[in-house]
């Protein structure tokens, strides 16, 4: 069994048998890790490791599989305190060489701080770092000119192609619509640097044809980067509200037909196959009459995220959260480093 492969065999049989891949996956992490030492206590790290940073606890969208409904306190500290704490726990994990991923709550409600916290990850350099944001403060040009330059990749979260659609999946009204992205898109500084996230959802994007239409759209505004991802599986005995829990069982939308649909297509063809510890991913390049684009399918069981956290002494992932403080996991309260 491959975890990554470029043969789309492996990748078919990844889809029969996630269980088994994603087990695979867990396995390889926990081989995989590098003992370190942070304030006096002995970790295993993933050698590949990423810092996610939740970096604001409120949004100004209302999704309603956002995956922050959880059971611990989210609650946000001031802007000193945060970004100092911030600068302490980057120079603590630096010799990890972690990738950095900003994601939220809305990061550019608050921009003095993401302004800060770029300015870190060019000061040590950080690798691969990327910005999740929903656009709302890319509107705002003073504020895209100064972060951009940090970011390796922008991805903003997408879910319709149409800006009504969008707009009620996302429970607000999205100042950066369709015209406005596209401007963006088309920038020559950083128009690469844009992904669209698109979450595969039942009543919006939710079988082949959507995808397709999807993919044209993007070509069209000037993205050639998308990504498909669906509702995550999420265990009831962990850190997610039940209601969440619930609507990702019922709106989840049914991937391995959708691929099957992709497979049989001749606009598609194969890129490559990955499977992580709980994310799991097909890279396909779609061409349509406009152009190509990169089409990523995308899916998740965090049922392994909980096992990681149960595996002692292991950390696979770090977390930076809104209270300034650096985690093994995204629960809180699990794994202080
Ligand atoms: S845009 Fe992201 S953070 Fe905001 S509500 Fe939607 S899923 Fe949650």
């Amino acid at each position: 069994m491959h975890i990554t492969s470029y043969v789309l065999d492996d990748a078919i049989d990844a889809r029969k048998n996630r269980t088994r891949y994603f087990q695979a996956g867990l396995d390889y992490r926990i081989k995989n890790s590098i003992p370190g030492k942070i304030n006096g206590n002995k970790w295993n790290f993933y050698w590949n490791i990423n810092i996610y940073v939740d970096m604001n606890s409120k949004c100004n969208a209302n999704c309603a599989f956002c995956i922050n409904r959880v059971n611990f306190s989210r609650k946000d500290v001031p802007d000193d305190i945060y970004v100092n704490n911030f600068y302490q726990s980057i120079k603590e994990v630096r010799f990890l060489d972690p990738s950095i991923q900003i994601v939220g709550g809305e990061p550019t409600l608050l921009p003095d701080r993401l302004c800060a916290l770029k300015d870190c990850i060019s000061k040590f350099n950080l690798r691969k770092p990327i910005l999740g944001t929903n656009g709302f403060g890319l509107c705002n040009d003073n504020l895209i000119q100064r972060i951009a330059p940090a970011f390796q990749h922008i991805n903003i979260s997408r879910h319709h192609y149409g800006d009504e659609m969008r707009n009620r999946v996302m429970g607000f009204k999205n100042p950066l619509n369709n015209d406005k992205l596209s401007l963006l898109v088309k920038n020559k500084d950083f128009g690469h640097k844009i992904r669209l996230n698109c979450c595969l959802l039942s009543g919006y994007i939710d079988d082949f044809g959507k995808v397709v239409n999807y993919l044209n759209w993007a070509i069209e505004t000037g993205c050639r980067n998308v990504c498909f991802s669906t509702l995550s599986v999420l265990p009831e005995d962990y850190i997610y509200d039940p209601g969440l829990v619930n609507y990702s069982n019922l709106q989840m939308v049914d991937l391995n037909s959708l691929m099957n649909e992709v497979t049989s297509d001749s606009h598609f063809s194969f890129v490559k196959f990955h499977s992580g510890s709980h994310c799991m991913y097909e890279v396909w390049n779609y061409t349509g009459e406009q152009g190509d684009c990169m089409a990523v399918f995308s899916t998740s069981n965090n049922h392994y995220a909980q096992l990681l956290d149960q595996t002692e002494g292991m950390i696979e992932q770090m977390v930076f959260h809104t209270d300034g403080v650096l985690t093994g996991s995204w629960n809180r309260n699990c794994k202080i480093i």
